[in-house]
């Protein structure tokens, strides 16, 4: 049969459904695209607010493929800053550096403090008291027990919700291998090292963020037929012995739902949701699997506050353990195309949370508040700079890797591998904490597969360990 005569169907516009849709377009090959969302880009996209512009999260354009730099060099003809990275932990009132650098660390915590680090630090060397497999023991035996508590523990236990003991040691081999404090000690005193992958220096980024390049693909793709229908949740995946024959989509404002015969699937929704949504339903092992894989949600609060200057970096981690804010974002050191306003700040104050929790249900003038007391709280801003803000919750943008996880991906992977036509790809469709050049990889990939131009191993992006984080 004719491609193009096939009824490929994409769950989600996000990077990785854009890649597939943008692919296969290319190869002559329309298809359908369903998405929740009224714009495409996923985490991806951008949101114009009182002329402000915010991410979901401050999203760099980084990576190690040429290809994926030269599609955004394409699509976006060039129209891309250069951006210096500056991105601080501030504790106690205090700048750091991150990733850590020995003399300025250690002049922020003085003498006596610095010395307990430098001793913990030399005694885990010589004891190695931590269990590598897990976050709080690789850390540990990378920086020394009082670091840890110091820099480490709380802002992953604000991210995960998870105690350090029962995290898997992958996400600190993602995030921050190549770093330890010898590195930094050395750095400060000697040569440079070469630098592991979250001290990348520079970084590409959009004029009018990253929402502008998912924008321009959707117009490349949509002229060559493909289409996006968007305000669609997928709510269901029939299938038939080896294969899916139809996908089921609920219209969000008014409830319809409809179903769309399916010669292909490609689905970038959250991996747990998708077993689920299969009909007849897998069996019990494989859906156990999918509930015991968890993700963390993401709430941004954003705000314009009357403040022409804040702080310079694009971001800062916020350590202190008296306030739940995880991170701040200030959009106009990312770009000036940011804010309507060169004098006034557009802030993004990041929380992490589990859907349904008290944070997630509290109402929106409420969290406003909360955040803005906080912002007061550690320093940054007083409340009387609000000039306005708004609310983004975010579920299941974070996969927990927690110390099973990646037996119950394998359970689940094998059962979908039993089907001709259906495939999942992307950050939430592989559990994968990815960054969007990835989540883009496994969108290419997945097209080419099916265009016969493999085989291309999705679940084989981004397993070298090494890491941007985001
Ligand atoms: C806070 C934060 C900061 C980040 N920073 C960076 C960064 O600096 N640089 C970087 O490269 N990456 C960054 N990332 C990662 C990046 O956002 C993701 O890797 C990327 O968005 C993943 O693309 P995706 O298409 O796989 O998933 P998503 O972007 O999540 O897209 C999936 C799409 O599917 C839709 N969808 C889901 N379920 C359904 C359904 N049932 N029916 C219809 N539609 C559905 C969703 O609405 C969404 O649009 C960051 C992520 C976060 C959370």
């Amino acid at each position: 049969m004719n491609e193009s005569l096939k009824s490929i169907l994409i769950v989600g516009a996000g990077p990785a459904g854009m890649a597939c849709a943008h692919t296969l377009a290319k190869a002559g090959c329309t298809a359908t695209v369903f998405e929740k969302e009224q714009v495409p880009g996923g985490l991806c996209r951008t949101l114009n607010f009182d002329g402000y512009l915010f991410d979901i999260g401050g999203h760099r354009f980084l990576t190690k493929s040429d290809e994926i730099n030269q599609l955004w060099q394409d699509v976006l003809e060039g129209d891309l800053l250069r951006v210096k990275r500056l991105s601080r932990i501030y504790f106690r009132r205090r700048f750091f550096n991150y990733p850590l650098s020995f003399a300025n660390t250690f002049a922020n915590l003085g003498l006596v403090e610095s010395f307990k680090c430098i001793a913990s630090y030399f005694w885990c060397k010589w004891k190695r008291p931590g269990d590598d497999q897990t976050f709080e023991g690789w850390i540990t035996n990378h920086f020394g027990k009082r670091l840890y508590d110091i820099f480490f523990k709380t802002y992953t236990e604000k991210v995960w919700a998870v105690a350090c003991r029962d995290l898997s040691a992958d996400w600190a081999t993602q995030r921050i291998r190549g770093l330890s404090l010898k590195v930094a000690i050395k750095n400060a005193f000697g040569k440079k090292q070469n630098a592991p992958k979250t001290l990348a220096e520079e970084f590409y980024y959009p004029r009018t963020g990253p929402g502008e390049f998912y924008q321009r693909l959707e117009k490349l793709i949509t002229n060559h037929g493909t289409e996006f229908s968007y305000g669609q949740t997928v709510v269901g995946i029939r299938c038939e012995g080896k294969r899916a024959v139809s996908l089921i989509t609920e219209e969000r404002k008014e409830g319809k739902r409809k179903e769309h015969k399916a010669d292909h699937i490609f689905s970038t929704m959250p991996l747990p949701l998708l077993v689920r949504l299969l009909s007849p339903r897998p069996p019990a092992a494989v859906l156990e699997a999918a509930d015991r894989l968890q993700f963390r949600s993401f709430i941004v609060i954003n705000v314009i506050l009357n403040r022409e200057f804040i702080f310079p970096d694009q971001w800062l981690y916020i350590q202190d353990e008296d306030v739940k804010m995880g991170r701040i974002q200030n959009y106009k050191n990312w770009s000036p195309g940011m804010v309507a306003d060169a004098k006034k700040t557009s802030l993004g104050l990041e929380y992490f949370c589990t859907q349904g929790d008290e944070f997630w249900n509290m109402n929106n003038p409420d969290m406003i508040n909360f955040a803005m007391e906080e912002l007061e709280k550690i320093g940054i801003a007083k409340r009387r700079d609000l000039i306005n803000g708004f609310v983004l919750r975010c579920a299941n943008v974070y996969p927990v890797y927690s110390l099973q996880y990646e037996k119950h991906i394998t359970v689940i992977r094998r059962y979908l591998e039993n089907f001709e036509n259906l495939q999942t790809l992307g950050r939430e469709g592989l559990f994968r904490y990815d960054n969007s050049d990835h989540a883009l990889l496994t969108g290419i990939y997945a097209a080419r597969n099916f265009l016969g131009e493999g085989p291309f191993d999705v679940w084989n992006v981004n397993t070298e360990k090494q890491y941007l984080e985001g």
